[in-house]
């Protein structure tokens, strides 16, 4: 306590006249960035390690970094957590969850602990709060992380994010440098996502991409702190190496088309508004076609099928768009506008005989940037498909099929 004290004094006399000016900042102009779940342990300064300021995240932080799954609630009936997530996520409207497990965590150490059961027994958890914390809410972490040590710690793991049809594929650790501890620990960090995704007060949120969840992890030897990159299925170290690839992999959306869903507004759409926007009138002349598709199908229901001229004006391509509805509306009609460019392309004259006799061929791609997963326009399954190890035989199938 005398170390605090001193603190103390030492702070009013240095740090505090500058922080009163960055907290009178924030309160006239609050833009927290992220809510970060971390463990309580005193090796983790947050802040320090992000050189984030004042403003710029909330912090909860408990023993292992655990968000409690919803079903361990009734009524209203909740821990901290859930609370701090609402606080940041609704009341403050941030946009990112971030959750930092990290190497040799006493409470993952523990956690491993309880996969025997005289340890884990309901005696030694009446006498243990950590226990019982531990085995309460993080036995899903603990017996995902078991079954796949027990078939050889190889194969990827799956974990739901930020709906239950959005899944995570996750190789854990696998250079094998970590201790069995911290294959844990980075197992379940990623679990506590799947945990967040159990509110329904976030459900919307999370659907509609308005809501992003991330894992950090830090490795308290070295200081290298890893990102879990879905791209790459694992975690990468952030550093000079990796990091515009990680920027990338975090940058929303595509902007033009999140622009040309704005431009259903006249008002936005101007004319005058066009003269000072070269953006906008390029938008408006050439992607206009898309939205007019596009308002027309999501003012019906957003159910029907679409249907797009390809490469001639008889070829007709039958689309459904997203029918699990697991993309936000501008990704939709981000696709909408990737088919629709098939007859952009099929309306020059000079491509005329070659795409009437089958001798050129048109195809559609589609990047998920938040999964890195690149979706194949099928014609067959009349859908964007992902591109993955269920669907490659088919799709090389389709394209052989019609194609050569
Ligand atoms: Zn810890």
């Amino acid at each position: 306590m005398e170390k605090i004290l001193r603190g103390i004094m030492r702070y009013r006399s240095t740090t505090r006249e500058q922080m009163v000016k960055e907290f009178q900042k924030v309160r006239d102009n609050p833009h927290p960035k992220a809510v970060f779940f971390t463990c309580m342990d005193s090796r983790m300064i947050p802040t320090r390690f992000t050189e984030t300021h004042v403003g710029d995240m909330f912090v909860v932080r408990n023993a292992g970094n655990l968000i409690p799954h919803a079903h361990n609630f009734q009524d209203e009936y909740f821990t901290c957590e859930p609370a701090g997530l609402e606080l940041g996520c609704v009341v403050n409207d941030i946009r990112h969850i971030v959750i930092c497990g990290h190497s040799d965590c006493k409470a993952m150490n523990l956690l491993y602990q309880l996969r025997d059961p005289e340890f884990a027994s309901l005696d030694n958890r009446r006498i243990s709060p950590l226990r019982a914390w531990l085995y309460s809410h993080a036995n899903s972490s603990l017996t995902t992380f078991l079954k796949w040590h027990e078939a050889g710690g190889k194969d990827p793991l799956i974990f739901s994010s930020e709906t239950s049809l959005r899944k995570v594929v996750a190789y854990i650790d696998p250079e094998n440098q970590f201790a069995i501890e911290d294959k844990l620990s980075q197992v379940n960090t990623l679990q506590q996502m799947a945990n967040i995704a159990s509110y329904g007060f976030l459900k919307k949120r999370l659907e509609t991409h308005d809501l992003h969840i991330h894992a950090l992890w830090f490795d308290i030897y070295t200081g290298d702190i890893y990102f879990f990159s879905r791209a790459a299925k694992r975690f990468l170290p952030v550093d000079e190496e990796t990091v515009e690839k990680l920027l990338g992999e975090v940058q929303s959306d595509c902007k033009a088309m999140n622009l040309l869903y704005q431009l259903r507004d006249p008002e936005f759409a101007s004319l005058d508004n066009r003269r000072i926007s070269p953006l906008r009138a390029w938008l408006y002349s050439h992607a206009n076609s898309s939205l007019t598709t596009f308002l027309k199908w999501h003012e019906a229901g957003g159910k029907d099928p679409l249907i797009f001229s390809s490469e001639t004006s008889l070829r007709k391509v039958v689309a459904y768009i997203d029918p699990e509805n697991q993309f936000a509306i501008e990704d939709k009609l981000s696709q909408v506008n990737t088919l629709q460019q098939m007859a952009n392309i099929a309306s020059y004259g000079f491509l005329k005989k070659r795409l009437e006799t089958h001798d050129l061929h048109i195809h559609a791609l589609w990047f998920d940037i938040y999964t890195g997963d690149i979706y194949f326009f099928s014609r067959a399954a009349k859908r964007f498909l992902p591109v993955d190890e269920e669907t490659v035989e088919k799709l090389l199938g389709e394209v052989q099929r019609y194609y050569s």
